[in-house]
């Protein structure tokens, strides 16, 4: 699709690395393009009007226009920001998580429009929530699923047989849960009982299907693994952000 030279889009800033003296790229999440790379010329100025809409987390409208390599940003209007709530630690360690989900697992210039608005919805109960960490597994899982890579969880992953009503086991690096026969001997997964299965099917639901957000803590730690899983690389603000009460005290 040929785009206008000039053109606006709604987006959440993911992150931001330094370029040259004062200059940034930003990556951003939209709605109508999904990921997409944008240069922002002396966002690390103090007197910059792009710094605020860059910072992680930050709604903006942002006015681009196309540049030889990277789109370069003119101008941009916050539509939400939760500063104020972001100076509670947790708040800003689960909301990190978040967004890194974004980074590791969407294709750049992919529009996945319902995983915009799932993390719209993610960021205001992280950024309202007393535990904010409560909501990271749900997320995970709802992330997966938006972009079909959410395992069934009432079928073995690898032989594809019904799990029946007994355990399954959770191999990460096969993405989704295994059955008895084909759980490896020699690896000590974590066992899923069926109420757990239930938990975890849960997770992935959209809302009103079942969907739940409170779970177990192998459960919760179940959809961080299988989001470690597909992004294929070691992301540290999923990997140390915890998903339950247990961790959280540790
Ligand atoms: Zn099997």
């Amino acid at each position: 699709m040929r785009r206008a030279r000039s053109y606006h889009v709604r987006a959440i800033a993911v992150r931001s690395r330094p370029l040259g003296e004062a200059d940034a790229i930003v990556t951003l999440f939209s709605a109508e393009r999904g990921k997409l790379d944008v240069a922002a010329r002396g966002v690390r100025r103090p007197s910059s009007r792009l710094a605020a809409a860059a910072e992680p987390g930050v709604e903006a409208e942002w006015s681009l226009h196309r540049g030889s390599s990277l789109e370069v940003a003119s101008a941009a209007k916050i539509v939400r920001e939760y500063w104020d709530r972001m100076r509670d630690p947790d708040r800003l360690i689960a909301s990190a998580a978040a967004l890194a989900t974004v980074d590791a697992l969407c294709e750049p210039e992919l529009a996945v429009p319902d995983l915009y608005d799932a993390l719209c919805g993610a960021l205001a109960a992280i950024a309202a929530a007393e535990d904010p960490f409560v909501y990271l597994p749900r997320w995970y899982m709802r992330a997966l699923a938006l972009l079909g890579l959410a395992p069934p969880a009432d079928a073995c992953v690898q032989c594809g047989g019904a799990l029946g009503e007994g355990s399954a086991w959770l191999d990460a690096s096969a993405g989704g849960l295994v059955c008895a026969r084909c759980r490896p001997a020699w690896s000590d997964l974590p066992e899923l009982t069926a109420r757990e299965i239930a938990e975890f099917a849960g997770l992935a639901a959209p809302s009103g299907a079942g969907a739940r957000v409170r779970v177990g803590s192998a459960v919760a730690a179940s959809a961080r693994a299988l989001v470690l899983h597909h992004a294929g690389r070691q992301v540290p603000a999923i990997a140390n952000a915890p998903v339950s009460p247990a961790e959280h005290r540790r």
